[in-house]
């Protein structure tokens, strides 16, 4: 095994949010409605959204095993940085991290905001604060995503503007469409997807974010694991919409990444699209100039954290935009073992896969970050 350290760029990772930051930037009437947690005895949490209250598991130790049983993590804390921007910068130079995308964890919860004017306030304050308090700490490195009101599509490509005046560089859609609103393939969304490719900002899915009961669909025998799977699908649909309702084609520039959901699935769902194209062409509406495969290559990018078939899809499949991705600082990610995963991932394969998959193809969405030590 190589024992050099390897920088590698995130795709995947999130920030904590001050216990108290709502209180920080909205008035106090709107900041008491907004998500917040309370632990609840010593393995649940109470999530409240704007008066609604629901429970969700919250063991004291993540463990990790590998396929003998064995412990290969085990995580009974959050990381340092996990909420201080100096602690983590020192995280990351020790997991050897460079440039990382950062998205919400309690920010999450916004989607189930049902008041326009909330998610709108709440948007713009919280931007606003990513850029001065958190991106700036470290811009060549740190770069957070957007929160967006979703409710109205007037008034996200308004926030999107004003995030991209502020200096941010990518907005957090969820992978499911809010309520009331049309799904991302309908029309209605244009001017989303215009304004994004207008402003050179990257659209960002983190799987997870379908809204509804997708983390808990499954009971019984096996569901944990059925429903961790399950996350991921909501990532693969939202990009199949943006490709097959002729979004990504009317706008080139528009750039997309899918985080934390794997690379490997683009190849296959490619396929799945071209046949379908090919196939049954006398039903294809909108018809597209080229097949969709080659939409989803060329403006999906994919963050995978250990999945071991990912370099595959850019050296078997060529699949050139898949990135690697921490998922810093939650338990699906690397922390503690980022190196020795990293190495595992990219040892056997060609240089040029190596530097693209660590680095190069994020330094495609966001050319501004600065490289990693030599
Ligand atoms: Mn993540």
């Amino acid at each position: 095994m190589d024992n050099d350290k390897i920088w590698a760029h995130s795709g995947d990772s999130h920030f904590l949010e001050p216990a108290d930051l709502w209180h920080q930037i909205l008035p106090k009437k709107q900041a008491d409605r907004m998500p917040r947690t309370e632990s609840i005895g010593d393995n649940e949490e109470l999530v409240t959204v704007d008066g609604t209250s629901f429970r969700r598991p919250l063991p004291k130790i993540f463990t990790a095993r590998g396929a003998t049983g064995e412990t290969i993590a085990e995580m009974s804390h959050r990381p340092p940085g996990s909420r201080d921007i100096s602690l983590r910068l020192e995280d990351l130079d020790g997991e050897g991290i460079w440039a990382e995308v950062m998205y919400q964890s309690i920010g999450l919860w916004c989607s189930l905001i049902e008041d326009p004017q909330l998610i709108r306030d709440a948007a713009r304050a919280e931007n606003e604060w990513l850029a001065s308090e958190v991106q700036a700490k470290a811009p060549d490195r740190l770069v957070p995503a957007a929160l967006m009101p979703m409710l109205d599509v007037g008034d996200a490509v308004a926030e999107l503007q004003h995030a991209a005046e502020v200096g941010l560089h990518l907005v957090s859609l969820p992978t499911g469409h809010p309520a009331g609103t049309r799904d991302y393939n309908d029309a209605s969304w244009e001017p989303l997807w215009a304004a994004a490719e207008e402003a050179g900002m990257v659209v960002g899915f983190h799987i997870g974010t379908d809204g509804g009961d997708q983390a808990s669909r499954f009971r019984g025998p096996g569901g944990a694991i059925l429903n961790y799977v399950e996350t991921t699908y909501g990532g693969q649909y939202a990009a199949m919409k943006l490709v097959a309702s002729g979004a990504l084609e009317r706008h080139p520039r528009l750039r997309v990444l899918v985080s934390e959901g794997g690379a490997s699935w683009v190849p296959f769902i490619g396929d799945r699209m071209n046949e379908a194209y090919r196939q049954h062409a006398m039903f294809v509406r909108p018809p597209l100039a080229r097949l969709p495969k080659e939409y989803l290559y060329e403006q999906v990018y994919t963050s995978f954290q250990h999945d071991e078939t990912a370099p595959a899809a850019m050296w078997a499949m060529g699949y050139q935009n898949v990135m690697w991705g921490s998922d810093y600082p939650h338990i699906e990610g690397t922390y503690g073992h980022s190196q020795k995963t990293l190495h595992e991932l990219v040892d056997g394969v060609a240089p040029e896969v190596r530097q693209r998959i660590t680095q190069g193809a994020f330094k495609e969405l966001f050319p501004h970050v600065s490289d990693p030590p030599a």
